[in-house]
């Protein structure tokens, strides 16, 4: 794994007074190199040269320089990289990103400095490791099972690495779940039950609460060793199975797909805020116990309040999500902290613009 310090030590080289924000053509993007643009910093995207036409016609949301890939595995090449690190670029990180490169390579050969803790992608990726990290929050989670054989309620069977919630499938008990679980086998979807995850299916309503934590602020809340934690907005995903009345009586189960199509905004009851920041205060703490310094920046809980046991979290994404899509200019929470209208995207180059003034980029990046 590329060590802190390696990317320390190549951010040192950097010319602090000519720092651009990079990123990805895909995913939130524009919001990002809006964020930027609002706060003065110049950014750079990496894009598909046929994207670059699209990317091109949001004149609002423009990087100041494109660089173009014909694929994006040359992202990688020793030659790309050198041209981020020359122009001073600090990458941030979002799905698609991710996806595309890969939590491996970005963990072990990916020399370019990015916004936040490099280590979430090794503790994300992994959906045992991640338990672990919900287990140490004290959250609730929902209950995972090792063996199918004990399946005693309905339970969402989840593949690895799945893009979006495809493939996903749901089970009473462990007859149901073998029948389901062969049949992705015969379509070579899996292989073993190593390629999946077994989790208590929850009923209620889905929250996905965006927050911001800045190191280089004051504690704002109870339970915080450091930092400021702000909640900028919330969604829920539009998931193929949320319009399954229009399948109604006849094409079930062509409804029955967790694939995420889009989102929408959404705000929740104000006394329920206290429970999601309480548990933000959590995961962010057990993250600093984990994997020090532990979350920077963007993170999103996934979450299902049901009425009878609360709000469950069922996954973390440590960066930004797409969902943040919903709000370029500020969202129904971000009024709350901010006088001007605080994107996530913008928010995260707020911070390198105030960290470049403190002289403290090097605690926001790894
Ligand atoms: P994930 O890939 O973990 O983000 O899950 C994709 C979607 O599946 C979520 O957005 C939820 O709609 C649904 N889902 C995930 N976990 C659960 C669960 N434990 N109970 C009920 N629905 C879930």
């Amino acid at each position: 794994m590329i060590s802190r310090s390696e990317i320390l030590s190549t951010l040192s080289q950097y010319n602090e007074s000519d720092i651009k924000i990079g990123t990805l053509c895909s995913h939130s993007s524009l919001q990002i190199f809006h964020g930027a643009r609002r706060e003065g910093i110049p950014s750079v995207g990496i894009v598909l040269k046929e994207n670059k036409p699209y990317y091109e016609s949001f004149t609002n949301a423009l990087p100041e320089m494109f660089l173009e890939v014909q694929d994006y595995k040359e992202i990688m090449t020793d030659n790309f990289q050198k041209k981020l690190i020359s122009e001073n670029v600090i990458i941030i990180p979002h799905g698609s990103l991710v996806e595309y490169i890969g939590a491996e390579n970005l963990l072990e050969r990916f020399r370019v400095p990015m916004f936040g803790n490099r280590l979430t992608l090794y503790w994300e990726s992994d959906r045992r490791r991640q338990r672990r990290w919900l287990k140490e929050a004290g959250v609730n989670s929902p209950t995972i099972y090792e063996n199918p054989s004990n399946i005693d309620k309905p339970v969402i069977v989840k593949l690895h690495g799945a893009k979006g919630g495809r493939g996903y499938f749901k089970a009473s008990n462990s007859q149901e779940f073998f029948t389901k679980f062969n049949e992705l086998r015969m379509r070579k979807l899996i292989s073993s039950l190593d390629d999946i995850i077994i989790e208590e299916f929850i009923a209620g309503v889905r929250y996905y609460p965006h927050f911001f934590l800045s190191i280089l602020e004051e504690k704002n809340l109870p339970g915080l060793d450091e930092g400021r934690l702000e909640l900028l907005g919330i969604d829920r995903r539009l998931e193929v199975i949320d319009e399954i009345h229009r399948g109604l009586p006849l094409i079930i189960e062509d409804y029955l797909d967790y694939t995420v199509t889009g989102n929408v905004g959404v705000v929740v009851r104000e006394k329920y805020l206290v429970d999601l920041l309480r548990y933000a205060v959590r995961i962010v703490s057990s993250a600093r116990k984990l994997f020090y310094p532990g979350l920077i920046g963007p993170f999103c809980l996934e979450t299902i309040y049901n009425p009878a046991r609360g709000f469950i979290v069922f996954e973390v994404s440590a960066r930004i999500v797409a969902g943040t899509n919903l709000y370029p200019d500020g969202s129904p929470y971000s009024t709350y902290y901010y006088d001007e209208p605080m994107s996530m995207g913008r928010r995260i180059a707020k911070e390198i613009r105030r960290a470049v003034n403190l002289n403290s980029l090097h605690k926001l990046v790894y």
